[in-house]
């Protein structure tokens, strides 16, 4: 029996000491990917897809919005330009929901629904989208440029920013006055260069008059040819350009839309846009992607390719404000 004890106690060791010791350290290499510490702030998200609520730590939640907002091949400093204003925008949310809660998610403070709040991806949606070795490849990349700025925020005169941006401002960003009708003085007009050399920087779309006509309750297609065709034809004919020569007003038939809602209506990319008529379609040629205020992120991108950091760019796109620690 006593030739034995050695071997007991050598399996008692491995039992009692190693076994937990190698279970937790493989609990925490299998853990979420952003690490989550205990006094972290906690995020409620109503998934707009499954239709439920889920509580998330903030970082962690924070990586699942720059992967849904922002394409993941993108620079470093891109991405982490991201990280901050998506930060910024979700504790704003958190603010506004304890004085009011949001009608569309009253028990939320935010939704992943891209249309009302910004788009956030859970991780298996990445591994769909990219497979699962980009994905992981990905995953990293955006995990690291959460950590890299951690707690760090946009704040203007000791206030959350409302960090809006868009996808590519098409050489220009908008102010908020022009598109919303209010005044921040960190969302006015910016020059984006970066944005010319961007994909999808021209984007056509094409309508019949038919179809016009019925999205927009006009008569365009009883109307003769002469009468579309500019110059001389004035059936629709730009009323008013914003200082950055969007497209502010626009009278189409015997009605006038506000940029804004046309683009909604007839799916253009941006108010910055063109037509042509080619028989009884119209085909309408925009610049750049998105209502082009804020951070563009394809300029974000431009900038970090040219050696710019994460501060630079916010700093570009959203001028005179702070980068605070929360
Ligand atoms: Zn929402």
């Amino acid at each position: 029996m006593r030739r034995y004890l050695g071997l007991w106690l050598a399996a008692l060791l491995v039992a009692v000491v190693v076994l937990p010791a190698l279970i937790v350290k493989g609990a925490r290499i299998w853990r979420s990917p952003v690490e989550v510490r205990t006094e972290e702030r906690m995020v409620r998200l109503y998934d707009h897809v499954r239709g439920e609520i889920r509580v998330l730590p903030l970082e962690e939640y924070v990586a699942g919005v720059v992967a849904g907002e922002m394409p993941a091949e993108f620079e470093p400093e891109a991405l982490k330009a991201q990280a901050v204003a998506a930060r910024t925008y979700t504790l704003k949310k958190m603010e506004e929901a304890r004085e009011k809660s949001d009608e569309k998610h009253p028990n939320a403070d935010v939704c992943s629904d891209p249309t009302h709040c910004q788009a956030w991806i859970p991780q298996d949606a990445l591994r769909q989208r990219y497979g699962w070795w980009r994905a992981s490849r990905y995953q990293k990349k955006i995990r690291e440029a959460v950590e890299a700025t951690r707690n760090l925020v946009l704040t203007y005169q000791g206030q959350l920013i409302v960090p809006v941006y868009h996808s590519n401002s098409g050489g220009r960003t908008e102010s908020a006055e022009a598109v919303w009708g209010y005044d921040l003085p960190y969302l006015r007009s910016v020059p984006s260069p970066w944005d010319r050399e961007a994909p999808r920087f021209r984007n056509t779309v094409t309508w019949s008059l038919a179809e016009i006509d019925q999205k927009l309750g006009v008569n365009l297609s009883a109307l003769p040819a002469a009468a579309l065709t500019p110059p001389k034809g004035q059936a629709i004919k730009v009323e008013e350009y914003t200082p950055t020569g969007r497209i502010k007003t626009i009278k189409i038939g015997d009605k006038t839309f506000k940029a804004t809602d046309l683009r909604r209506l007839l799916n253009l990319t941006s108010t910055d846009f063109t037509w042509r008529v080619e028989g009884d379609r119209i085909t309408f040629i925009s610049v750049g992607n998105g209502h082009g205020v804020g951070m563009s992120q394809y300029g974000a991108n431009g900038m970090a390719k040219e050696g710019r950091n994460f501060m630079d760019i916010l700093y570009h796109y959203y001028p005179g404000v702070k980068l605070e620690k929360i």
